[in-house]
């Protein structure tokens, strides 16, 4: 039976590490009243966005960021939106922005994203970011694939000369942690969904990370015992059993749990495995972030 990869438990330490770095930061600038700061800019009203919004404004009351919400509608225009960046990039107060991802299709959302200001841009998505990371300097990270990364070194996980093989090409996810994969130099495979003979791919990889968006993609045929799983994937399944009617239903990935955890030597659960990790990376970049424009003064 695989180990669980438990990105709760963490996600945990992650945030109790950021509240002492918080608070040595601020002893160490002599003042108590200048915090960090997040701003999450959300247009329209995808359900799905509303919950991650809320999770992470929770998240950041947890360690001491001061988050707020800039939320417009979903009629805004680009010029509206791109103002309220404006607006942030000027605001000292603010030291994180986050354009909540997906905005409506009427928008054009790599100009909202190149509009953040790329030393307050907490999600990584700046292509001045990404071309950092590609290069390998330090820069902020995209949210997602430097949670995946902490949880395969928390689990003592080797990737040097190591068959990976990243399910789906995202910004967001595939594409940014192949490079980072590559960087931990691990032989990487990023397969999309022109692939071809992808169950064949998938039974050669010693590291297996599924971020397709499909839900139950990976059966416990497609792979190969001993092969560490990332399951990226997160979908609501709407209630199954009638006593789980009025509920939310339940939330599972882009991997048969329960058929490929006999095999596997290590997996991410879903819910509990990459989604608390996301949050966790995102209050350790707005702490970075802060920590940079933060001026310390000896107390
Ligand atoms: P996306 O739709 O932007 O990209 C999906 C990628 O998967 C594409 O590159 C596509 O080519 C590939 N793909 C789709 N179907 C495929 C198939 N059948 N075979 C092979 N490749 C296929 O999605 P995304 O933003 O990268 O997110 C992927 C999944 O991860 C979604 O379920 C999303 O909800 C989830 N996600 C979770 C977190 C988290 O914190 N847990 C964060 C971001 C995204």
């Amino acid at each position: 039976m695989a180990k669980r990869l438990d990105g709760r438990l963490l996600a945990a330490r992650h945030e109790a590490s950021l509240r002492s770095t918080i608070a040595q930061h601020l002893a160490t600038a002599g003042c108590t009243s200048y915090p960090p700061g997040l701003v999450v800019v959300r247009v329209g009203d995808d359900p799905a966005s509303g919950v991650y919004v809320r999770k992470k404004a929770q998240a950041c009351g947890r360690v001491g960021i001061e988050s707020r919400i800039i939320h417009h509608p979903a009629t805004a225009s680009q010029q509206e939106v791109l103002e309220s960046i404006h607006q942030l990039n000027g605001d000292s107060s603010c030291h994180g922005i986050l354009v909540q991802l997906p905005i409506p299709p009427t928008l054009n959302a790599c100009q909202l994203l190149l509009a953040v200001d790329p030393s307050k841009d907490v999600d990584g998505l700046h292509p001045l970011n990404l071309g950092r990371l590609m290069r390998g300097e330090p820069g902020l990270r995209s949210c997602t694939p430097a949670g995946v990364m902490a949880l395969l070194d928390h689990g003592g996980i080797a990737l040097d000369g190591t068959r990976a093989l990243v399910i789906g090409r995202s910004i967001l996810v595939g594409q940014p942690l192949g490079i980072m994969l590559q960087q931990a130099n691990a032989t990487v495979t990023v397969a999309h969904s022109h692939t071809r003979n992808l169950a064949d791919h998938c039974r050669q990889a010693e590291l297996l990370v599924v971020a397709a968006g499909k839900p139950g993609l990976v059966g416990a045929d497609w792979v190969r015992p001993g092969v560490v799983v990332v399951d990226v994937g997160i979908h609501r399944v709407p209630p199954q059993q009638p006593q789980q009617q009025g509920t939310q239903g339940t939330l599972r990935g882009d991997v048969c749990f329960s058929a490929v955890e006999p095999l596997a030597s290590h997996i991410t659960p879903v819910p509990g495995g990459v989604g608390p990790m996301t949050v966790a990376m995102l209050l350790s970049n707005t702490v970075q972030a802060w920590q940079r424009h933060t001026t310390v003064t000896p107390a």
